[in-house]
């Protein structure tokens, strides 16, 4: 069983609302801090241990600030994530490069930052190369992306190894590394990247054991030592109060087992150990909250809310589970089965389909309408937001350590979605 909790009173949610009228997320600080040790703690039996934040998870330079401030580094895979890490003061090899089919631009910034390039493909080396000539060349370190394909069974979200387009071959990988070497560089990291929000200890571990094995691997077909192994990120969290968390204390002590069976006796020692976790480190610390607008009842019973599937994409996209509470209404019991629903012209523009809840009011009823609480949304949450039937996306508010509020983006008003158009351009439009 996970607990859910919502950090905030229904009293005080009023009061916020009539400065940020929902819907908005909220993240809480204090958690997402102690969350962040808990991660450090856990892997400090590792050499070298470092986590990359993976930016587009939550993709706020205030929340990239507090995990700086925690030790922690970003995982980028475009330009404007780059830019978002710079300014939470992250800097050099604190920053992971992951991208795929990168444009050159892309490469140049990273490299300009010092970012660590991990490269998607063995095409990617001689592109790269290329890109940095004239200018600063090939970096000292580079990393390379493995895909596992058959050796590996995939999950839901991000489907099968075989199948996915990111990485090298094990034989491309030899060959990449011996080809760095060949043209000067002279430090190599190995990345991964294969699940997503995958809630299941071995199958973390199978990926660990992979890894190392690769590693050793790699020393004896590319006489390359690897300074560092990336696990990547898809630690899944519990959506469903059901399920259970992995700890990190597990998930670290397993790995570390692995580690000194594997690498201490090849040679490797020293081997430092990078992840990429987004999801488990901000994930169960944002919600999005909301209001009830309608209720309808036709063939089923429906309350409307005033968010809607381009604030939270995960149920549209996946079917995915995000619990869903009434602050106020703890103790009523879940008395009403209802589908929750947001305002797009989509039918699977739904946050919760035949759930269990207590009854709720609606502003239609009485004027403002109960607040309505998303949980699990600290992560891949507000990020995924869009435009879609004019939508604007909503804002972000920070639950400080001391209770107080800090609105740490603002919602988004008409203007902004006009800016990318010339609007004296359109009235002088004759067709
Ligand atoms: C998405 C992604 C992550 C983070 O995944 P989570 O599921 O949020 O932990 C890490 N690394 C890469 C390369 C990714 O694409």
């Amino acid at each position: 069983m996970s607990v859910k909790y919502f950090p905030v009173t229904r009293e005080r949610l009023e009061e916020l609302a009539e400065t940020y009228p929902t819907p908005f997320y909220i993240y809480d600080e204090k958690a997402i801090r102690e969350n962040a040790r808990r991660v450090n703690r856990a892997f400090s039996v590792f050499p070298g241990y470092r986590e990359h934040f993976a930016v587009k998870a939550l993709p706020n330079p205030f929340i990239l600030k507090i995990l700086a401030a925690e030790g922690f580094g970003a995982d980028c895979s475009s330009l404007s994530e780059l830019f978002l890490a710079g300014m939470a003061g992250m800097k050099g090899e604190e920053i992971m490069f992951t991208s795929n089919e990168t444009p050159a631009r892309e490469y140049i910034k990273a490299r300009e930052l010092g970012a660590v390039i991990n490269l998607d493909d063995i095409t990617h080396i001689e592109f790269l190369e290329k890109t940095l000539r004239p200018g600063p060349g090939l970096p000292d370190l580079l990393s390379l992306r493995y895909n596992p394909g058959p050796l590996k069974e995939g999950n839901a979200i991000i489907g099968k190894p075989e199948e996915a387009k990111y990485g090298f071959t094990r034989e491309q990988l030899v060959e990449g590394y011996k080809t760095l070497k060949e043209r000067g560089v002279k430090r190599f990291g190995l990345h991964t990247m294969v699940a997503s929000n995958e809630l299941s200890l071995d199958y973390h571990l199978e990926t660990g054991r992979l890894l190392f094995e690769l590693a050793v691997e790699i020393k004896n077909r590319a006489a390359v030592n690897l300074e560092f192994v990336n696990l990547g990120g898809g630690l899944g969290i519990p959506y469903r109060p059901e399920e259970e968390e992995v700890s990190w204390e597990e998930l670290a002590g397993g790995l570390k087992k692995l580690y000194d069976e594997i690498i201490a006796p090849s040679g490797l020692g020293g081997l430092a150990i990078h992840t990429e976790y987004g999801r488990p480190v901000t994930g169960p610390y944002g919600w999005l909250v909301a209001r009830a607008l309608h209720r309808k009842s036709i063939y089923r019973e429906y309350i409307g809310l005033d968010a809607c599937m381009a604030d939270l994409m995960r149920p549209a996209l996946y079917g995915a589970y995000h619990h869903i509470t009434v602050p106020g209404r703890e103790r009523a019991g879940a008395v009403k089965t209802f589908d929750v629903v947001g305002s797009l012209c989509e039918n699977n523009d739904k946050f919760a389909v035949q759930r269990k809840l207590p009854e709720i009011v609606t502003a239609a009823e009485n004027g403002t309408g109960d607040f309505v609480v998303i949980h699990d949304a600290g992560a891949h949450g507000r990020a995924m937001g869009f435009n879609y039937n004019g939508k604007l996306r909503c804002g972000e508010l920070l639950l400080r350590p001391d209770g107080s509020v800090l609105e740490v983006r603002r919602a988004e008003t008409v203007e902004d979605y006009f800016a990318t158009l010339d609007t004296r351009a359109v009235k002088n439009f004759v067709p």
